[in-house]
């Protein structure tokens, strides 16, 4: 045989694979803390996608770590073969703006899968905390300045750039402590070692519910409304105008992963946004799942390029950097 011929052989090989794709687990590696919000995400959505993908095993692999940009250079630098994908938040925007050395460029080494959904962010603080409601809040921060401590899941995380517009819009500086997700961090929030914390809806309503935490305001230009949230009042009408915080979640492949595997995936999860399950559950957790027109890989990498342009000046401004 020579080699054209091995060359075809091989290709038609390679085809043949794509067409069985995934006939084995696929990986989702999830950039922080098991138990957390983009962990819950995750989880939800393996389930829906094994649904989806003749029944194969989704695994999740947690690689917690630097806001988030830890996991999302593992799955850069993984075998572009369809077996291991990164779900990621609105971190996959911000990094940029915040590390003086990204292991890894969030247009370039990606392929776009698509947008999973939206999810509102609450602020919230330790129990004992002495404030009921927002005015009390503020009027115990006037008080206690220099003394606060806001926690977040590392620097580009969604807990991050949303305590970071939090500081800026009333101008008080809070020691920040990182944790590897929002999962542990809310573990010192319960046990009162941080006051404050501002976290996405699928990680504080049920703390919420149950009377772990308090629970000042919603991030998002409306109310919410999940049961549990929807007596809670917008940052926005609270006094700080334009406050409007929602973090999305997304799937990615690492760059050159085949198109065959891209679309079967994709297809995945379209149908995964539709299951009647996932949806109920993201739902009560106060998330919004995203409809078709935003799903696609195209629609979605147009939509981070304008999130780099809309976040990275902000934070610029706020001067946080990493290296
Ligand atoms: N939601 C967290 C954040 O970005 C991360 C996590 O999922 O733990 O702040």
């Amino acid at each position: 045989m020579n080699f054209r011929w091995l060359a075809v052989v091989a290709a038609f090989a390679a085809t043949a694979a794509m067409a069985e794709y995934p006939d084995k687990p696929v990986t989702i590696v999830v950039p922080f803390s098991a138990g957390g919000p983009t962990d819950k995400v995750a989880r939800d959505l393996a389930e829906a996608l094994r649904k989806n993908l003749n029944n194969q095993t989704v695994v999740i692999e947690n690689v917690a770590g630097a806001g988030g940009t830890l996991g999302a250079g593992k799955v850069a630098k993984a075998a572009p073969d369809g077996y291991t994908l990164l779900l990621h938040h609105i971190g996959m925007a911000t990094a940029p703006a915040l590390y003086r050395k990204l292991p890894y460029k969030p247009l370039e080494d990606f392929e776009y899968l698509g947008m999973i959904n939206e999810v509102p962010m609450t602020l919230v603080g330790r129990q004992t905390l002495p404030a009921n409601n927002f005015a009390e809040l503020m009027k115990w921060i006037e008080g206690n300045k220099g003394k606060i401590n806001l926690a977040n899941a590392g620097l580009g995380a969604a807990s991050h750039l949303c305590g970071l517009l939090f500081m800026q819009n009333i101008k008080v500086d809070m020691t920040t402590v990182p944790y590897k997700g929002t999962a542990p961090a809310m573990n010192d929030l319960l046990g009162g070692q941080v006051d404050l914390m501002c976290d996405q809806t699928t990680n504080t309503t049920g703390q919420i519910e149950g009377g772990k935490i308090k629970a000042y305001a919603v991030t998002t230009l409306k109310r919410l409304k999940t049961p549990a949230l929807a007596k809670l009042p917008t940052l926005d009408e609270s006094g700080l105008k334009g406050f409007d915080v929602s973090i999305w979640h997304a799937l990615y492949a690492p760059k050159g992963t085949p198109k065959a595997a891209l679309d079967k995936m994709n297809a995945a999860l379209r149908a995964a946004l539709k299951d009647a399950d996932f949806v109920k559950h993201q739902e009560a957790l106060g998330a919004v799942v995203v409809a078709d027109g935003r799903v696609g890989g195209a629609e979605h990498k147009k939509f981070v390029e304008a999130e780099i342009a809309k976040w990275g000046p902000a934070i610029k401004a706020a001067g946080q950097y990493a290296d």
